[in-house]
C-alpha cells in the first residue's frame, strides 16, 4: 500500500508527548514529574462507592446523556461553586473524561475551513481535535515570564472564519489562571464576532494563593455561547475514571452529544454514581485538596530553583514550568530525553505544545501532584545535574 495508514489530518501527531515520557519513566526506572497524574488515590469512600456500585450491578450502558443523578450533581456543583443555573435535562452531558467533551464539542461545532482561536502553549488534544474536524488553528502566545495575554496578537487571531474559541483556565502546561481582564478581553472578541467559546476548566479546584477560578460563561453575553467542559479526574485524583462533562446551552449540549454517542456512546456505568456522590463531597474536601497542592506547588518549585533551573510560579493546575537555559541547556526536547539517565527524573518538554517552537525551546514542565517524599526525592537528584 502506498498510501500512508494514518489520515493525512493527523499527519505528524504521532505518539503523545505523555505517552512518551511515561514509557521513558518505565523503561528507565526515573521518577516521573512527566504525565500529570497522582500518585496517590482519592477519597476512600467514592472508591468504595464504586465497588458498591459494581456489586449492586451497575454495569450495562447508562442513559446517553449520563445518569440523572450525576447530571443532577453536576449541575449542583456549577451552581455552589460558580453560582451558574443549569437545567440537568438538557444542559448537561456526561463524556468519557474531558478528553471526549473536547474532541465532540470541535466535530460538532466546527465546519471544515472553520478556524479555532487558542493560546499556546496548548493542549496536546486540542490540535489533533481542530485537525480532525477539518479546522484551524489560530494560536496567541502566552510567553513567561508573565504568560500575558499579547492584545494585538489576540485582536489578529480572530478572522470571518473564526467559528469558536478555545480557551483552558487553569492552564496547562503553565499553570497560568486567565484573570477577569483577560476573559473580558477575550468574551469582547466572541461577542463582538458573534463566535462561540468552549473552555476546559479540568483544574477549576485548583487555583492558588487566594485566586479564584472564573468560569467564561459567567461574563456579561457568554452564557448563551459558551460549552464548558471539566472532568472528575483531577479534582478528585481519580485520572483513570475518565468521567468528564460539557454543560452550556441547549443547542450546543445538543450538538455535541450527537458527536458523542457515535464516538463512545456512553462509559463508565459504576463510576457514575460515585463521581455524583464526589461532586456532593462538602466544601472542605475541595478546600483541603486545593492547599494540599498547594503546598506541593511550594514544595517542587522550591526544589526547582535551589537545583538552579528559572522557575514560572503556576497560579494554578498540577505543573510547574522551569527554564533550563540556568543550567547550561538550551533545547527542553533533548534535555528531557537525557534526564533520565543523567538525573532519573522525567519531565515534559513544552515546546511540544507550541507552533512557534522557539518561544517553547528551553522551556520544561514539571508535575508536583505527587507525594512529598517524591518531590524532594526529584528536587535533589536535580540539584545534582549541575554539581
Ligand atoms: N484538558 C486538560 C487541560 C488536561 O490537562 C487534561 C488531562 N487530564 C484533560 C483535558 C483531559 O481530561 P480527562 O482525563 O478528564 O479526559
Ligand atoms: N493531562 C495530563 C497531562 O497534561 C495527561 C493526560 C494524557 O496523557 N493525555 O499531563
Amino acid at each position: 500500500m502506498d498510501r500512508p495508514a494514518l489520515t493525512s489530518r493527523l499527519h505528524g501527531f504521532g505518539t503523545t508527548i505523555f505517552a512518551e515520557m511515561s514509557a521513558l519513566a518505565a523503561r528507565t526506572g526515573a521518577i516521573n514529574l512527566g504525565q500529570g497524574f497522582p500518585d496517590t488515590d482519592g477519597p476512600e469512600e467514592i472508591r468504595e462507592a464504586v465497588v458498591a456500585a459494581l456489586r449492586a450491578g451497575v454495569n450495562q450502558y447508562p442513559p446517553g446523556p449520563g445518569i440523572p443523578e450525576l447530571r443532577r450533581a453536576i449541575a449542583g456543583h456549577q451552581r455552589r461553586f460558580h453560582g451558574i443555573e443549569l437545567d440537568p435535562d438538557g444542559e448537561v452531558l456526561v463524556t468519557t473524561g474531558a478528553t471526549e467533551a473536547i474532541a465532540a464539542a470541535l466535530l460538532a461545532l466546527c465546519e471544515p475551513g472553520d478556524e479555532v482561536v487558542t493560546f499556546e502553549p496548548y493542549y496536546d488534544s486540542y490540535a489533533a481535535c481542530i485537525a480532525l474536524a477539518g479546522a484551524t488553528r489560530r494560536v496567541v502566545t502566552l510567553r513567561p515570564p508573565g504568560l500575558t495575554i499579547d492584545p494585538e496578537q489576540l485582536a489578529a487571531a480572530f478572522s470571518d472564519r473564526t467559528r469558536l474559541v478555545l480557551l483552558n483556565s487553569p492552564h496547562n502546561p503553565t499553570g497560568k489562571v486567565f484573570d477577569r481582564a483577560e476573559l473580558e478581553l477575550i468574551a469582547a472578541h466572541c461577542r463582538e464576532r458573534d463566535v462561540l467559546a468552549v473552555t476546559d476548566e479540568v483544574y477549576e479546584h485548583l487555583v492558588f494563593d487566594g485566586r479564584t477560578h472564573v468560569p467564561l460563561s459567567t461574563l456579561p453575553g457568554m452564557a448563551e455561547r459558551t460549552l464548558s467542559i471539566s472532568s472528575a479526574g483531577k479534582t478528585f485524583s481519580f485520572t483513570g475514571w475518565k468521567i468528564g462533562w460539557a454543560t452550556g446551552p441547549r443547542e450546543l449540549v445538543a450538538a455535541t452529544q450527537t458527536v458523542k454517542q457515535y464516538l463512545t456512546y456512553v462509559g463508565g456505568a459504576p463510576f457514575q454514581p460515585a463521581i455524583a456522590q464526589a461532586l456532593g463531597l462538602p466544601d472542605g474536601y475541595f478546600a483541603d485538596f486545593r492547599a494540599g497542592m498547594e503546598a506541593k506547588r511550594d514544595r517542587l518549585c522550591a526544589g526547582l530553583r535551589a537545583a538552579g533551573l528559572t522557575v514560572f510560579e503556576p497560579a494554578g493546575t498540577y505543573f510547574v514550568t522551569a527554564d533550563i537555559r540556568p543550567l547550561g541547556f538550551d533545547d527542553g526536547h533533548a534535555f528531557c530525553l537525557q534526564l533520565p539517565e543523567r538525573a532519573g527524573v522525567v519531565a515534559v518538554p513544552t515546546q511540544v505544545f507550541y507552533d512557534d517552537k522557539d518561544a517553547g525551546r528551553p522551556l520544561v514542565r514539571f508535575a508536583f501532584c505527587k507525594r512529598d517524599e517524591v518531590i524532594d526525592e526529584a528536587a535533589s537528584r536535580l540539584a545534582n545535574l549541575t554539581a
